[in-house]
């Protein structure tokens, strides 16, 4: 039985909390379904727990770290996304934090694909229309019509994991693909994609020609139908490419007045004021949404404006929350399995104690700090 270590969790992440407790560790979960205040993680850490099961709406940064300089060993957080840790604060207080990549990436890929099929194919207007019993008639284009997916130009902003998984189910509906990614660009995984949909082509499956390629992100934005976001939310000064208000007043202007734009990435990214404005005034065709400035969206926000209720699709953050996705105690299925084997990587040192060589740890520089 290893050595007994503490816990805190600042939420419920389901059974994968046995395996923790079935090894001798002391698990301490908070137990409402909102975040638990600042105040209270901090005196968590402080009482010299070992590990922090964190999510995207706790905001771990020096504070934090401080208050576990003593004892505390890892951050385990229940997200790809990490915009919530300060990686400079983990660093300095040589803190590594873990995080759920790729467990969550199809699952993600494919809300957003259905998002784009719900605004483009108008399914809630639809729905409402028979749910109020106001459908009267089966009429040609009476009272509205919606926009076909298939054989549409897509673009996708930012071809990581989630951005090329989107890719792949793009590539299944006879769509053409524009990708636009400053950092990292997968042209065999492009080539791969685009000799699949020459061989639907030549056997007949694929009626039309489709292509896919990497541009810049003028032309991605100008030319696409339909524009998908998988970026990171990378403030002013992280990086030489910042993705904070990337869609604003001047960006959404350059899209096509009859495109849509989908938004799974993280809130911020998106201008919500200029987005409102753009939908308000048809700059765009229409808007779905999963992620917001600040969450939950608040009652006040433009985006509930009514007129713009037809053209603008909005979601809980809910893009990750398939039941195995979110649940499952495999570290190669669930985002709960993940982040309890992460944890469990550091605090009982596997991988020879080397955190460079541990799968799920972010910040892997602490271990040559
Ligand atoms: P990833 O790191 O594999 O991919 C992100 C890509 O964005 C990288 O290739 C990077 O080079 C690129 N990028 C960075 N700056 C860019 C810029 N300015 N313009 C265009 N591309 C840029 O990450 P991932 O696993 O694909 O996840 C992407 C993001 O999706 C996460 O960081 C998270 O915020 C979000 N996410 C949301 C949900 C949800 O439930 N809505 C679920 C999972 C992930």
């Amino acid at each position: 039985m290893p050595k007994k270590f503490r816990v805190f969790a600042t939420c419920d992440i389901g059974d994968a909390i046995d395996l923790l407790r079935q090894r001798g560790y002391e698990v301490e979960i908070y137990p409402k379904p909102e975040a638990p205040p600042k105040s209270l993680i901090v005196e968590k850490v402080k009482s010299g727990i070992d590990g922090l099961i964190t999510t995207l709406r706790d905001s771990i940064d020096a504070e934090v770290f401080e208050a576990g300089k003593e004892k505390l060993r890892v951050v385990a957080q229940i997200a790809v996304g990490f915009d919530n840790i300060s990686r400079a604060d983990a660093n300095r207080y040589k803190i590594p934090f873990t995080n759920t990549a790729e467990v969550l990436t199809e699952a993600t890929a494919e809300f957003a694909f259905f998002m784009m099929g719900a605004l483009a194919r108008k399914l809630w207007t639809a729905e409402h229309l028979t749910r109020d019993n106001k459908w009267s008639y089966w009429h040609p284009y009476l009272p509205f019509l919606g926009d076909e997916v298939t054989g549409k130009t897509i673009a996708i902003i930012g071809t990581g994991r989630i951005g090329l998984a989107m890719i792949k189910k793009c590539a299944g509906f006879d769509m053409n693909i524009l990708c636009y990614d400053p950092a990292y660009q997968n042209h065999d995984y492009v080539k791969a994609i685009q000799e699949n949909m020459d061989l639907r082509h030549v056997r007949g499956i694929s009626k039309t020609k489709n292509w896919i390629k990497y541009v810049g992100v003028d032309e991605a934005l100008s030319q696409a139908d339909f524009v998908s976001v998988h970026v990171p939310l990378i403030r002013e000064g992280e990086s030489a490419a910042p993705t904070y208000h990337l869609f604003n007043e001047r960006t959404l202007r350059r899209m096509k007045p009859t495109a849509f734009l989908v938004n799974t990435s993280r809130g911020p990214v998106v201008e919500e004021a200029a987005l409102a404005k753009a939908l308000r005034e048809k700059w765009i065709a229409g808007a779905a949404l999963d992620v917001y400035e600040k969450e939950p969206l608040s009652a006040d926000s433009p985006l509930r404006d009514p007129a713009i209720e037809d053209r603008c699709r909005l979601y809980p953050h809910f893009a990750s929350a398939g039941r195995i996705t979110r649940l499952s105690s495999d570290p190669e299925k669930g985002m709960a399995g993940r982040t309890v084997q992460g944890l469990i990587d550091v605090l009982e040192g596997n991988y020879g104690g080397d955190v460079t060589k541990m799968p799920y740890v972010v910040n892997k520089e602490v271990g040559s700090l």
